[in-house]
């Protein structure tokens, strides 16, 4: 059986849609499944929606959580939920084109691979900015934990020992598409088109997307933390140079000078140390984060007929 999982946050009028889609297209190619929303907390009856495809569809099977705890989350939720023997994770607003779910299912099904990766072969229409910051971001993470992401979306095909992998993995602060390279596994890639947004817009802002890229940034290396070092080393090195200086200074009696060098060593400095503060108290505000141990999502109802459909489907025989 295959788990789709479709994270929704102020979906409403995706649910439908996208259900219906993802049915057609499984009942066509005879696949057993059963899809799997999950709303993160929607102030829209994106639930209302949901709970009327799961009346409808014993196949469909619905979480809600009790706030918005952020699509990482709501993947987490639905990877503890499936019960198939793979999952496919997608956006609920179809820019994930639902053809690619059979593809990712033949090369599942007929070879034993265990990760199949949607890969985006254009990133959609981006501006210019968001194009030059994506690029740093994943310049980032390579240098820093040698996974190369760039063109990496969610839109995956997991087999089971992947899904319980990730599903023993404890950390808070997840980072989904990092956290399924680095179990391992064997990878194969189908290639994608993004799609145009179905209705509604996108929940990612300018200031979501930084504090996503650094917390990503943060949970996969700690390169920031040795950049700190890296100053340090280059200061240690300029003020050997500039201590020399000012001894030779004085020994030859010409110390008066340099009170200006002393104004920027001050400044230079101290906010060198600010930085490094700061950089220090990010990582250990996420330990605190981490040691705290809450869970990732807290759930506030569920609608679950999977077995109710079993139980029928066993009447009628
Ligand atoms: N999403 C979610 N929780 C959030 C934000 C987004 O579950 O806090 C879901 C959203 O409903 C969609 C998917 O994540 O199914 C991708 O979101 P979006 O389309 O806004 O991102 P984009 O495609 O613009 O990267
Ligand atoms: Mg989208």
């Amino acid at each position: 059986m295959l788990s789709v999982i479709i994270p929704a946050y102020n979906e409403e009028g995706n649910i439908s849609k996208a259900a219906d889609i993802v049915r057609r297209l499984l009942i066509d190619n005879s696949i057993e499944y059963e899809i799997i929303f999950i709303n993160d907390g929607s102030s829209d009856n994106t639930w209302l929606e949901i709970s009327r495809n799961a009346e409808m569809n014993p196949a469909v099977f619905g979480i809600t959580f009790s706030r918005n705890f952020g699509k990482e989350s709501a993947i987490f939720a639905g990877l503890r939920y499936a019960k198939g023997n793979a999952c496919v994770i997608m956006d609920c607003d179809l820019q994930h084109p639902p053809e690619k779910i059979i593809e990712m299912y033949k090369i599942w099904k007929n070879n034993d691979i265990d990760i199949i990766e949607g890969i985006k072969t254009s990133r959609g229409n981006e501006g210019i900015f968001h194009k030059i910051s994506a690029k740093l971001f994943y310049g980032i993470i390579r240098i820093g934990s040698g996974l190369d992401l760039r063109n990496a979306s969610d839109f995956k095909l997991l087999d089971r020992h992947v899904i319980d992998a990730l599903n023993t993995m404890p950390e808070r602060l997840t980072f989904f598409r990092a956290m399924s390279s680095w179990v391992g596994f064997k990878k194969e890639s189908v290639y994608y088109d993004v799609e145009e947004r179905q209705l509604g817009k996108t929940k990612w802002s300018l200031k979501s997307l930084i504090k996503y890229a650094i917390r990503s940034i943060t949970s996969y290396t700690s390169i920031p933390m040795q950049i700190v070092t890296f100053i340090g080393a280059v200061s240690f090195i300029l003020s050997l140079i500039l201590g020399i200086n000012t001894l030779y200074n004085k020994l030859s009696g010409k110390s008066l000078e340099g009170f200006s060098t002393v104004i920027l060593l001050q400044l230079f400095t101290s906010s060198i140390i600010m930085f490094s503060l700061g950089i220090i108290g990010y990582y250990i505000s996420k330990i605190y984060e981490e040691i705290k141990n809450r869970p990732r999502y807290i759930v506030s109802d569920i609608i679950d007929n999977r077995n109710n459909a079993k139980k029928e489907k066993d009447d009628e025989k």
